[in-house]
C-alpha cells in the first residue's frame, strides 16, 4: 500500500496536521486508493525526544515512503541552539536535500470569497492565479559558508550547476504549457553572475517550448510588480532565496500566509507542507488556520498519487466553506463567523458531502 509519513513538528504543526489528516481520510474513504498514513518525529519535538531534529527512523521512513506530509517546525525554545542543530537548517534543509526534493510549487490563487483578507485593493488581487516555482536545493542556502578571522567576516557562496538550472526551468515551462503559456524567470542578472548564469541556460530551453512566452524580470522590479500589478503572472521561476523571499511575499496576495499551500518536488515523491511556520504566538489555542495544510494535501493527492478527482473535492470544499463566510481569525473581519482550528476542518469535511465523487 502507498504510504505517507505524517511529520507534524512543532507549533501549531501539531494542531493543523491531525486536522488535515482527517480531511484527507475523509475524501480518501471514496477514492480508488488506499493510502497509508505512519507518523514520526520532527524538528524540536525530535530533539526534545531524542537529541536530534531529523532522527535517523523519521529520515529512513521518508526515504521509503511516497510522500512526507509536514507540518512546521522550529519555535523559541531552540532558537539559541547552533545553526546546524536547529529544526528549520537539520530537519527542512536536511530533508529537501536528502530526498533530493529540488522544485517547490506554491500556487497562489484569490478565492472570490477572500478579495476583502488582502492587505491590496480588491482590483489589484481579484484576479490573481499564478503559480511560483522556486529552486529548493542549490545556491545561497547550500553553498560553502563560514566565517573567517582578522579582519572579522563572513560568507555564504551562491552556486548553480547547469543541471540544477535546467530541471527546474523546464519545470516551469511544463507547468505554463498546462496554464496560459506565460513563464517569466525572475533573476538578477544586473549584477550576479549565478543568474547570468541562470539566464543562458533559461533561454536555451525556452528553445524547446516554442509555445510558451518567456520574459526575464530583475528581482527587485518582481517584487514591485507583484504588488503593483500582481494579474500579468502566470508561472514564475526563480532560484532558491529570491524564490523564498518572493513566496511571503505572494502569500498576501491570496488573504494570508495561512491559506498558502506548497509541495516540493523529486518527480513524483514529494514533501507537503504549509507555507507558514510554527506561529509559537497562537500555538495551542485552537487559533491556526489549517487550510494551507488541507490544500497541502490536495496537492499531495494530485501530484504523488494522480488521484485528482479527490484534490478536486478538497479544493471546491474548501472555496464552499469561505464563500459560506466561516473564517479563521487571520482571515476574519469585525462581524465575521470567526472559527477554531477544528471547526474549520469539520466545517470542511462537511462540505466535501456536496461534492461526491464523481
Ligand atoms: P510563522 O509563519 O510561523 O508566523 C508568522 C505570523 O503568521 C505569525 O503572526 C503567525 O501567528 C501567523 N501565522 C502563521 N501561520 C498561521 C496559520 N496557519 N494561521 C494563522 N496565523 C498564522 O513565521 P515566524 O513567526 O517567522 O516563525 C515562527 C517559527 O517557525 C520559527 O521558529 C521559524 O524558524 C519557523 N518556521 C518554520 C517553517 C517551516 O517549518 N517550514 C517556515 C517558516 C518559519
Amino acid at each position: 500500500m502507498p504510504k505517507v509519513v505524517v511529520l507534524p513538528g512543532d507549533g501549531i504543526g501539531v494542531e493543523i496536521v491531525p486536522q488535515a489528516i482527517r480531511v484527507l481520510q475523509a475524501v480518501l474513504k471514496d477514492a480508488p486508493l488506499k493510502i497509508e498514513f505512519e507518523e514520526h518525529l520532527v524538528g524540536g519535538a525530535a530533539i526534545d525526544a531524542l537529541g536530534k531534529a531529523l532522527p535517523e527512523a523519521t529520515l529512513a521512513a521518508c526515504q521509503e515512503a511516497d510522500a512526507v506530509f509536514l507540518g512546521a517546525v522550529g519555535g523559541p525554545k531552540w532558537d539559541s541552539l547552533p545553526a546546524p542543530e536547529r529544526p528549520e537548517t537539520a530537519a527542512l534543509l536536511g530533508l529537501r536535500k536528502t530526498l533530493g526534493l529540488y522544485a517547490n510549487i506554491r500556487p497562489v490563487r484569490m478565492l472570490p470569497a477572500l478579495v476583502d483578507a488582502s492587505t491590496l485593493k480588491k482590483e489589484v488581487v481579484e484576479h490573481v492565479d499564478m503559480v511560483v516555482l522556486r529552486e529548493l536545493t542549490g545556491g545561497l542556502y547550500f553553498g560553502d559558508k563560514g566565517r573567517k578571522e582578522n579582519p572579522p567576516s563572513a560568507y555564504d557562496v551562491m552556486a548553480y550547476t547547469e543541471e540544477e538550472v535546467e530541471r527546474i526551468v523546464r519545470l516551469g515551462f511544463e507547468t505554463a504549457r498546462m496554464r496560459h503559456k506565460k513563464l517569466c524567470s525572475v533573476d538578477k542578472a544586473n549584477v550576479i553572475e549565478t543568474s547570468r548564469f541562470w539566464r543562458e541556460v533559461t533561454n536555451r530551453v525556452a528553445g524547446d517550448y516554442p509555445d510558451v512566452e518567456l520574459t526575464h524580470m530583475y528581482v527587485d522590479n518582481a517584487a514591485m510588480q507583484l504588488v503593483r500589478y500582481p494579474e500579468q503572472f502566470d508561472v514564475i521561476v526563480t532560484e532558491n532565496m529570491f524564490g523564498d523571499i518572493l513566496t511571503d511575499l505572494a502569500s498576501m496576495l491570496s488573504g494570508s500566509i495561512g491559506m498558502m499551500a506548497s509541495a516540493s518536488l523529486n518527480g513524483k515523491k514529494g514533501l507537503y507542507e504549509p507555507a507558514h511556520g510554527s506561529a509559537p504566538d497562537i500555538a495551542g489555542k485552537n487559533l491556526a488556520n489549517p487550510l494551507a495544510t488541507i490544500l497541502s494535501g490536495a496537492m499531495m493527492l494530485r501530484y504523488t498519487f494522480g488521484l485528482e478527482a479527490e484534490a478536486l473535492r478538497i479544493e471546491q470544499a474548501v472555496t464552499t466553506v469561505l464563500e459560506k463566510g466561516y473564517r479563521t481569525g487571520d482571515l476574519a473581519k469585525p462581524g465575521d463567523k470567526v472559527l477554531g482550528t477544528k471547526e474549520m476542518s469539520d466545517a470542511v469535511i462537511k462540505s466535501l458531502e456536496l461534492f461526491p465523487r464523481v
